[in-house]
């Protein structure tokens, strides 16, 4: 087979769409105003924020007025929990997760050393949340509670309904970091009872630097940028109008396509998976079988690097990746897989493929066909070569 260009790290981030860029395009020319102004070139403009807003919020089946614009996820996790804690300076104890994105984790570590007390709940092997846990520690004193609805590095899909209803029924504030589960999974904020939600373009089809923080109403929340009298108040900075209307189209096409996912993407994924399972020398899935975003498989290649896993599929033209895009390069073994108890010697050999509907049959034959060759390859000048991998097991 020729090299060709398959990509296959839509967790780290997504073509955007021909549609978005399309709807995008006038609001770099003719429409240029400021959706702020009060003349006809704002009034024009604002009405397009208002139907992106509606459409952002169709997906998560939220009310438009309670949709903020940010610059990416990054800096909706940032606010929330900023927001929240200086909205209930009086409470000092925070709960996370430890497989959360550094967007979250970072933030929480910082505010340890400021002075709060934080708890972070432990994963099993599946990489799965204990809720007796999260239980024991809720107490009077816990002001939020921040865990992801999908993980980016794994697809395991956290069981938001009853994390959100124990942490309300508990008094505290509940935020989600849902980055990778937008658009790939059902949100119903009419029935799910998340207080705040982090939503990023660039992993459903719209461009880099835009993003979404829900805020349920009534919730308490100081603005983490202050300025203008933008987003309600809630978020200061004239608005993105050519990304903001791309994400409004991002969403609109997602929701259409929620359904695709379930096949099409899903059928790809379980196809890539079950042949490298069963083809390669030794091979294993990291994550809960049954609770998985559709698009994703992070897979374990014992004793053999990861890094090199990933060299080799590149000069095939496969894009894929050893887990966060915003921490590979930096060499650290996953913090997701390690929580997991995932033994080192297959946190090194891991590999994260993430699809998208843009991939197909064919993509995912060649992966197959590329990876298992690989394998082998590496196997062949790897210390423990299969004749000990035999023997050790
Ligand atoms: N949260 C999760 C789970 C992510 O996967 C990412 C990006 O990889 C982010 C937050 C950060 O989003 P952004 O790149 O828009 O800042």
């Amino acid at each position: 087979m020729n090299t060709k260009n398959v990509y296959a790290d839509n967790n780290a981030t997504t073509m955007v769409a021909p549609e978005v860029k399309e709807t995008m395009e006038p609001f770099f020319t003719n429409l240029y105003g400021n959706p702020s102004s009060m003349h006809v070139f704002g009034g024009q403009v604002k009405k397009f924020v208002d139907r992106a807003r509606e459409q952002i919020a169709a997906l998560i089946h939220a009310d438009p007025a309670e949709i903020v614009f940010t610059s990416c996820g990054t800096e909706s996790d940032n606010a929330a929990i900023r927001g929240i804690l200086a909205a209930h300076p009086e409470k000092k104890h925070i709960i996370t997760s430890r497989v959360e994105h550094p967007a979250v984790k970072n933030v929480f570590q910082f505010l340890e050393k400021n002075g709060y007390r934080l708890t972070e709940l432990s994963v099993d092997r599946l990489g799965r949340i204990d809720l007796d846990e999260l239980r024991e520690k809720l107490d009077n004193d816990t002001a939020l509670v921040s865990i992801m609805w999908a993980n980016n590095e794994t697809g395991v899909v956290f069981p938001m309904q009853e994390i959100a209803e124990l942490v309300k029924s508990k008094g505290a504030v509940f935020h989600t970091d849902a980055v990778q589960a937008a658009g790939k999974v059902s949100i119903d904020m009419n029935t799910t009872p998340v207080d705040l939600l982090s939503l990023s373009g660039h992993k459903l089809h719209a461009p880099k630097g835009i993003g979404i923080l829900y805020i349920r109403k009534g919730t308490h929340f100081v603005p983490f940028i202050m300025g203008g009298h933008q987003e309600g108040g809630r978020r200061a900075g004239t608005e993105n109008v050519p990304y903001i209307v791309g994400l409004g189209k991002a969403c609109e096409l997602a929701l259409d396509h929620l359904e695709e996912n379930k096949s099409h993407i899903k059928v790809l994924r379980d196809k890539l998976e079950k042949e490298l399972l069963q083809k390669a020398v030794d091979a294993s899935v990291n994550g809960d079988p049954e609770n998985r975003l559709p698009n994703t498989t992070n897979i374990s290649f014992k004793y053999i690097e990861g890094e090199s896993i990933l060299m080799l599929l590149s000069e095939a033209g496969i894009a894929a990746s050893s887990g966060s895009a915003c921490t590979s390069g930096s060499l650290e073994p996953s913090h997701v897989l390690r929580a997991m108890g995932v033994p080192f010697t297959r946190v090194h050999g891991s590999v994260r493929f993430s699809l998208s509907r843009y991939n197909t049959d064919e993509e995912v034959s060649y992966i197959i066909e590329n990876m298992l060759a690989i394998e082998k390859t590496l196997r062949e000048i790897s210390p423990f070569g299969r004749d000990e991998l035999h023997a050790e097991q």
